[in-house]
């Protein structure tokens, strides 16, 4: 089938099919149409599989070698190889706000998560007005306030939201085929200087013109921008939430405790559910996964809390029970790294993990969507051109993605830095152990903290149009 310079070796059809790595059962390759890679000497070749069975076709990227060999093993077992304008890693908070923003102003994306199905880490999470303004401009803000109670604060909109309920609301809003679960993406390399492929871990390779890491505190993305791995902060959590059929019987208030080096909040959502964490000085990241373990690991640090906040505790499923060491990315290293490069960039907790002190990493998350939905709708809108091509299309569309990127990074640089470097401050004053650490805390700062979780809660990301 090759000759010339291209690689022709006789090859044992067992050993064959051991080295392959990647599967597609029930899909056999009836032809393969000869295309100009095959006259190509570049080190891969991709012919195009023909299924007649059921009228697709898949441009597959396979080595000279497996190419060679494709028909002699049936082409039941190649690496696919697809094309997605813009790939979105991770379908959290700050993806899915991402693509259904993307959707509002008429750009299609492609969200990859590696979960089986939406991933609900957390149970529930406190959203405030800068988060609101985030949920109205996706269209989802009204359809959650019915379903979740409004905090008493004085001021503001606070709201403890049930993560299942928004990730579902989110996910309800984009068009079907937007997530595609069970995707992993395990390495990220450059195709050209205008394409990246995106690895997964079942072999598929996708090209795409824009990558977009909202893939978290591990985040893949960030680590090819890169960023180092977030720092522990010698802190962990517990996390839990608590269904009264009957009915809980507080009011809409939140709750905090601390002292003793520990903090513990709780939260209604609605009528029926609380929700509530609690956090210590820990030395390692290895922590108890036994939920009954920490459940009794809670109740014995707080075992002076009122009996009605303790049965909240003590009533908690043990599936509804979580922990989690606290990790951030030091703000300098966010002042410094690149929140971009090219076509590519990272958002939510790949690009500014913190402390939980704020209840802002998801707020964060949401505004971020926004703000990046607009700067690449402007930048994809301002070419003009959907055909790019040739050359001289791809450096212009590639060019105005690259500034569209920049803009995302430089808006959200600073906002990311204060918000890490403020919830830093105030868990550290709110963990800190000794007399006068205490007497400071509860008779001077808890006003000046109360202050700052509501100036910092006070950002309007703005709302979705193309102007960015
Ligand atoms: C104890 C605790 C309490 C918190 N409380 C609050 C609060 O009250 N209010 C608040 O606003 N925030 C809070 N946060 C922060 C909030 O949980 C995060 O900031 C938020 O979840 C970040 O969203 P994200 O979409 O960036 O990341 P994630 O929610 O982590 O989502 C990342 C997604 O990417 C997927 N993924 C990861 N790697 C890959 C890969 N290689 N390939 C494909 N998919 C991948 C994951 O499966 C996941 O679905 C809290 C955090 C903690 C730890």
């Amino acid at each position: 089938m090759f000759s010339g310079e291209n690689e022709v070796q006789c090859v044992k059809r067992k050993l064959l099919l051991e080295a392959l790595g990647t599967f597609r059962y029930s899909t056999k390759a009836v032809s393969i149409e000869e295309s100009e890679y095959f006259k190509l000497t570049e080190p891969s070749l991709r012919p195009r599989v023909v299924d007649q069975s059921n009228n697709s076709s898949a441009t597959i990227k396979v080595s000279k070698f497996l190419s060679f060999c494709l028909e002699e093993v049936g082409a039941k077992r190649y690496i696919m190889e697809e094309v997605a304008d813009i790939v979105i890693v991770g379908a959290g908070i700050a993806g899915l706000t991402t693509s259904l923003g993307l959707h509002r102003l008429g750009i299609r994306s492609l969200v990859l998560e590696s979960s089986e199905t939406l991933r609900i880490t957390g149970f529930a999470l406190t959203t405030w007005s800068n988060a609101w303004r985030a949920l109205d401009a996706v269209g989802i803000g009204h359809s959650l306030r019915q379903q979740h109670q409004l905090i008493e604060s004085g001021e503001g909109e606070i709201r403890c939201v049930r993560r299942k309920v928004l990730l579902e609301e989110l996910e309800r809003e984009l068009p079907s085929g937007t997530i595609r679960y069970s995707s992993k993406v395990v390495s990220i390399e450059d195709e050209s200087r205008h394409l990246k492929l995106v690895h997964l871990a079942d072999g598929t390779v996708i090209k795409t013109k824009v990558l977009i890491g909202c893939d978290g505190v591990n985040s893949v993305v960030s680590k090819c921008l890169g960023f180092k791995p977030p720092s522990f902060t010698g802190r962990s959590a517990i996390r839990g939430y608590t269904e009264f059929k009957g009915g809980h019987g507080f009011e809409p208030k939140y709750m905090q405790f601390v002292g003793k080096g520990t903090r513990s909040g709780f939260f209604p959502c609605d009528d029926q559910i609380v929700y509530w964490y609690f956090t210590w000085s820990s030395t390692s990241q290895e922590l108890e996964d036994n939920p009954a373990k920490m459940k009794q690991f809670v109740l014995s640090k707080r075992h002076n809390l009122p009996d009605r906040i303790k049965a909240v505790i003590e009533n908690t499923q043990l599936d509804s029970i979580s922990s989690s060491p606290l990790r951030y990315r030091h703000p300098w290293e966010v002042l410094w790294g690149n929140i971009s490069k090219g076509n590519v960039c990272v958002a939510g907790d790949a690009l500014h993990p913190m402390t939980p002190d704020l209840g802002q990493g998801g707020c964060a998350a949401l505004e971020d969507g926004i703000v990046l939905a607009r700067c690449i709708a402007a930048a994809l809108m301002k070419t003009g051109n959907d055909d790019d091509n040739n050359d001289e299309d791809r450096v212009v569309m590639f060019e105005r993605i690259e500034m569209g990127l920049k803009k995302f990074g430089k808006k959200r640089r600073w906002r990311s830095i204060d918000l890490i470097s403020i919830a830093y401050m105030i868990g550290y004053i709110q963990e800190s152990e000794g007399k006068i650490m205490n007497f400071l805390r509860d008779k001077i700062l808890s006003s000046y903290i109360a202050g700052l979780l509501m100036k910092k809660s006070d950002f309007d990301c703005g709302k979705l149009t193309t102007i960015s």
